[in-house]
């Protein structure tokens, strides 16, 4: 078999991001995957986005990834959620047909030059002297390479449950990955397990929809990718149903058939995201839960009953299904499941998503305990930039927590590990305001273009954006509204208090209920900008204090995070530290002092030492 620089195994989410990233460095790259009929399946819910995960999908866009792209062309029903709260946790969501999703992606990544699909089972990590060398497929054939990444999401392990059924696979219709999950182990590493969920899937035209409250997608739409012009697609709706108590007493009858109450399953599966049987029995007091109907596509029958994901007993969740609102006469196209699969603990990766022990051998996705598209595409992003750099010779490339979300949960992930599968929220950053949706472009794309993965396309629009963006902001700086009777009268008419001296239009902006567009509205603005700039526009002049505020902070974060501690570094050696601390540090091997900080329980004193000993 022929060889590659760089492997990537898995062809979901993180492998299609990594893979494409390698290759678009220009390094000759190989994914090899189960079923190449599965590359960017949607192993559960067919939607993009959401709280905190739009920012992540925006992220991996502006470095040239390619969630976004393809949600833009394949999406059936686009919404901003939190529309009604502040700009730092503002989030687009989209629901995806999720066949034209699939297609979608695959084609990119044929299309993809550098990049070669090999449909086989990744089965050994081949290394020398703690150094990736190659990898070996089920079919014993092996591949020489150089580096490796793995995103093999749901199927180390894998084992899935529905009542007292159990069968080995990653998800239904794919095998479990058993002989990978050995070989890590073999090369040490500590593999965990965690479980996720997803409901049954329902026959479209067995609905009885006049009993639901309609949801549709919201026009403009606003699309994911910065290269994405205006979508002017006709959207469809989805429709809003719910549990009730009588739903409750048959999942409460039926607790003893749940592999999730009765020691089937023993792992910890996702905190935000749910079973039904699980929210019957933690919320108790509540007596329904909202249930949203996605059709899964334009053409598709098969709706998809977002919020009721369970393991119970096929016969149970018939039961209980046909007691909701809309669904009494419901046909199960496929009854849910829950799945349990190794995961391996991401304190053993660098920043760079490369493991501590092993040079060349990188985990992205689902593997490091996370779960969603957008976190595994994330990852995958970074992963494959870093292991295509590694092969190149050409350093790394590391987000910070101030620079995007990206930075946010990597840093979650190899400081604090997980206990339970990983989502992110905009509440786990802590410099939310600075990291928009809208600005994503603004914050990475200069990232991009250090490391050279933005394709020619891309720069040129990026190039623009920010023509335009300066265009706006030094309309806003450099013009006044004079306190006379024609702006005072327009001022009453929006509400807003006269005018007493001359000001700025950006000085205009800052009240609070002044809008951008009522400004270019009534100032007649020429210049050509798009909702994003607007809103990252309207953002920066409105909240130029706060933001200046939370800069001074980063520049604090900055320091801490230069001062840097070697991977090799000996804990024993510093004089003082409680042997508490040096197991705490040592689990971890944070990069820098920065990261040593965030490690739940290290003390400031422990820190103080730390510094004193690195800086001698
Ligand atoms: P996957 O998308 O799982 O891709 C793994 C890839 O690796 C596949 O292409 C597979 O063919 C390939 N592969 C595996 N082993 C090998 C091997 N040995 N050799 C070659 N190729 C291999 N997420 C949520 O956010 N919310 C949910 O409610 C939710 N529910 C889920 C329910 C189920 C039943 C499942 C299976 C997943 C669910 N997810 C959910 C998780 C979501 O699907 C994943 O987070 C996401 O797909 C992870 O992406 P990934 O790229 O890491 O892995």
């Amino acid at each position: 078999m022929s060889n590659f620089k760089l492997i990537v195994i898995g062809g979901g989410h993180a492998g299609v991001e990594a893979a494409m990233a390698g290759a678009r460095l220009g390094v000759s790259t190989a994914m090899v995957t189960l079923r190449k009929a599965g590359i960017g399946q949607m192993s559960c819910n067919p939607a993009i986005g959401g709280l905190g995960k739009g920012h992540l999908v925006k992220e991996v866009d502006v470095l040239g990834g390619v969630m976004g792209r393809a949600i833009d062309t394949t999406g059936i029903q686009f919404r901003t959620l939190n529309l009604s709260k502040g700009p730092a946790v503002r989030a687009t969501r989209a629901q995806a047909d999720r066949e034209l999703y699939k297609n979608e992606v695959r084609r990119m990544v044929e299309a993809q030059p550098n990049l070669t699909i090999i449909e086989g089972e990744a089965a050994k990590i081949l290394t020398k002297l703690g150094k990736v060398i190659g990898l070996e497929l089920a079919d014993a054939s092996v591949i020489d390479c150089e580096a490796i990444v793995i995103t093999t999401g749901t199927f180390l392990k894998a084992l899935m449950h529905t009542g007292t059924l159990q069968t080995c696979g990653g998800r239904v219709g794919d095998k479990a990955s058993n002989s990978l999950s050995d070989s890590l182990r073999s090369l040490g590493f500590e593999l965990g397990r965690l479980k996720t969920g997803t409901p049954a899937r329902l026959k479209r035209s067995t609905i009885d929809f006049s009993k639901l409250t309609e949801q549709p997608g919201e026009t403009p739409i606003k699309p994911f990718s910065m290269m994405s012009g205006r979508i002017e697609r006709p959207q469809i709706p989805c429709w809003i149903t719910e549990t009730n108590e009588k739903v409750h007493e048959v999942i409460r009858a039926n607790k003893e058939k749940s592999p999730m109450f009765n020691g089937q399953i023993k792992s910890v599966g996702p905190r935000y995201c749910p079973s039904v049987e699980d929210k019957v029995f933690r919320f108790a007091d509540k007596t329904s839960h909202n249930i949203f109907l996605e059709p899964e596509g334009f053409e598709s029958d098969v709706v998809y009953p977002n919020g009721i994901s369970t393991s119970l007993p096929a016969d149970v969740q018939e039961e209980f299904i046909k007691l909701i609102p809309g669904l009494e006469n419901v046909t199960i196209i496929q009854p849910g499941y829950a799945v349990e699969y190794d995961f391996v603990d991401p304190r053993n990766l660098n920043p760079t998503l490369e493991t501590k022990d092993i040079s060349g051998l990188f985990l992205a996705g689902q593997i490091n305990g996370t779960s969603g598209y957008e976190e595994a595409a994330g990852q995958g992003l970074m992963a494959g930039i870093n292991a295509a750099l590694k092969v190149l010779d050409r350093g790394s490339f590391s987000i910070s927590r101030s620079e995007g979300y990206l930075g946010v949960m990597i840093d979650d992930l190899t400081t604090n590990g997980v206990d339970d599968p990983y989502r992110m929220f905009t509440s786990r950053a802590e410099y939310r305001l600075i990291l928009r949706e809208d600005n994503a472009w603004q914050r990475l794309c200069p990232r991009g273009l250090e490391i050279g993965i933005l394709s020619d396309e891309q720069k040129h629009r990026y190039y623009a954006m920010n023509e335009q963006f300066s265009r706006g902001k030094d309309w806003f700086n450099n013009n006044r509204a004079f306190p006379n009777k024609e702006t005072n009268e327009w001022l009453q008419s929006i509400g807003s208090a006269d005018l007493k001296d001359a000001v700025t239009y950006g000085t205009l902006l800052r009240r609070p209920e002044m809008r951008i567009d009522t400004l270019f509205e009534h100032y007649s603005y020429e210049g050509e900008i798009n909702q994003d700039l607007k809103d990252a526009l309207q953002t920066e002049i409105k909240f130029a204090g706060y933001l200046s505020r939370q800069e001074d902070e980063i520049k604090k974060l900055k320091r801490n995070e230069s001062l840097k501690i070697p991977n090799t570094f000996s804990y024993e050696s510093v004089k003082g530290l409680s042997s508490e601390m040096k197991i705490k540090l040592a689990k971890v091997r944070p990069v820098s002092i920065g990261q040593a900080m965030r490690i739940p329980g290290v003390t400031p004193s422990a820190l103080t030492l730390l510094s004193v000993h690195l800086q001698r």
